[in-house]
C-alpha cells in the first residue's frame, strides 16, 4: 500500500508506514471499505503506545478508531 503521505510503497501487512511512521496505511483500508482490518490495525497500534505517549500520529490512529467505532 502506498503511503498517503509520503508516496512510500509499503507491504500489505505494514500496520504503518516504515519510512515517515504515518498510520495513514488503515484509513487507506477503512477507504477502501476494509473497516473491521483498520479497526483491529489501529487497535493494535493504540495498545503498542501505551504509557501516555502523546503524537501526533497516536492521535491520529485514535481518532480514526473513534470514527470507526462509531
Ligand atoms: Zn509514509
Amino acid at each position: 500500500m502506498r503511503c498517503s503521505r509520503c508516496g512510500s510503497d509499503n507491504p500489505s501487512d505494514k500496520k504503518f508506514c516504515g519510512d515517515c511512521g504515518s498510520t495513514s496505511l488503515a484509513r487507506l483500508l477503512a477507504s477502501h471499505g476494509r473497516c473491521d482490518e483498520a479497526r483491529s490495525m489501529l487497535a493494535e497500534i493504540y495498545n503498542w503506545f501505551t504509557g501516555g505517549i502523546d503524537t501526533a500520529d497516536l492521535k491520529e490512529a485514535k481518532a480514526l478508531l473513534d470514527e470507526l467505532s462509531g
